[in-house]
């Protein structure tokens, strides 16, 4: 009886996973297909620095413009495109794009830094000759251009890291650490790496100061970023509460929907001409 029960279990069990697989090949299929067709856009969310309101630059966030008019968020895709290897190809897109698009406006928007994000299957040694090959065709200055990577792919073998970094760093390559305290946070390798940015993780950010732990763990991040000469961003500002608590603790950058949610390029750019004009990137609260 109980055999027959784990019988009827497993049979259910495999049956779940064959069903996973079954939709991962499908997501890998119309992934493959997305690339050809072009139907992945890259969105734009301005970074701010909050001791003068000057926008210093922008993330490029990948979005999946289906044919039906959807548009897919990437947690729902980039997870299968990296366990694929697809999310090479398709960073290499975003990348490219990015570059472009920063590089166009440069002249009328002044000199953002574009910052890409990387996957693990991505920070390899080849991805320097992307990264060449991307600044080559767009003529974007290495100086307008970050990478942000998060503590795991980084730790998943130090030596080959700090080579990827130091070339980077060589090429004038800025480095950011990126969802920062979610994962193996060493003091060393901010000590050692050519590191010039961490973001602080959102989930940390979402409730101060009414939370007395995150509040604490922001502040000490901010302090100990600011002593090591890093740019400490916070991610997911949505408040003027949270804007004061970071302007009060010296975080000096910041990035969330309390000035712009991600945009298509046409959407930023006429963001960026509105906080221009204004002087000040302002608020979206402030802007209504
Ligand atoms: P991330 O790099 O940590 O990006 C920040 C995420 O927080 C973005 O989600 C952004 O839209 C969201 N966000 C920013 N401000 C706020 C806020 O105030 N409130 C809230 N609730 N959310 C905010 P998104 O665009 O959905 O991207 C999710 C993740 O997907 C990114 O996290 C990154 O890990 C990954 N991703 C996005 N684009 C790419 C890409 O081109 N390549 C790779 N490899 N990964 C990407
Ligand atoms: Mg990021
Ligand atoms: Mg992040
Ligand atoms: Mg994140």
């Amino acid at each position: 009886r109980a055999k027959e029960q784990g019988g009827a279990r497993f049979r259910r069990f495999t049956q779940a996973m064959n069903d996973d697989v079954t939709r991962r090949l499908a997501i890998e299929k119309s992934i493959r297909k997305g690339l050809e067709n072009d139907e992945f856009v890259v969105f734009y969310q301005p970074r701010v620095d909050i001791t003068t309101g000057q926008v210093t630059g922008m993330e490029a966030l990948v979005r999946w413009a289906r044919p039906d008019g959807t548009l897919v968020p990437p947690l729902e895709f980039i997870p299968v495109a990296e366990d694929t290897g697809l999310v090479v190809a398709l960073g290499e897109r975003v990348l490219r794009d990015a570059c472009i698009q920063t590089r166009r406006w440069t002249d009328e928007l002044g000199p953002l830094r574009i910052a890409v994000n990387i996957s693990a299957r991505q920070f390899q040694p080849d991805l320097l000759d992307r990264v060449q090959a991307a600044l080559a065709e767009s003529g974007l200055p290495p100086s307008q251009l970050e990478l942000e990577i998060t503590e795991t792919t980084m730790m998943r073998d130090l030596p080959t890291s700090v080579a990827i970094l130091e070339r980077l760093a060589e090429q004038g390559i800025s480095i950011a650490i990126d969802d920062f305290g979610t994962g193996h946070s060493s003091l060393y390798y901010l000590k050692n790496f050519p590191i010039d940015t961490i973001k602080i993780d959102r989930s940390f950010v979402r409730d101060v100061p009414g939370d007395e732990g995150d509040a604490t763990i922001v502040s000490t991040i901010v302090t100990m970023g600011r002593n090591l000469s890093l740019n400490v961003v916070a991610e997911g500002v949505e408040t003027d509460d949270q804007l004061d608590f970071l302007r009060a603790h010296g975080c000096r950058e910041v990035q969330g929907y309390y000035y712009s949610k991600p945009l298509p390029a046409d959407g930023f750019a006429d963001w960026m001409r509105a906080a221009l004009s204004a002087g000040t990137a302002g608020s979206a609260s402030s802007r209504k």
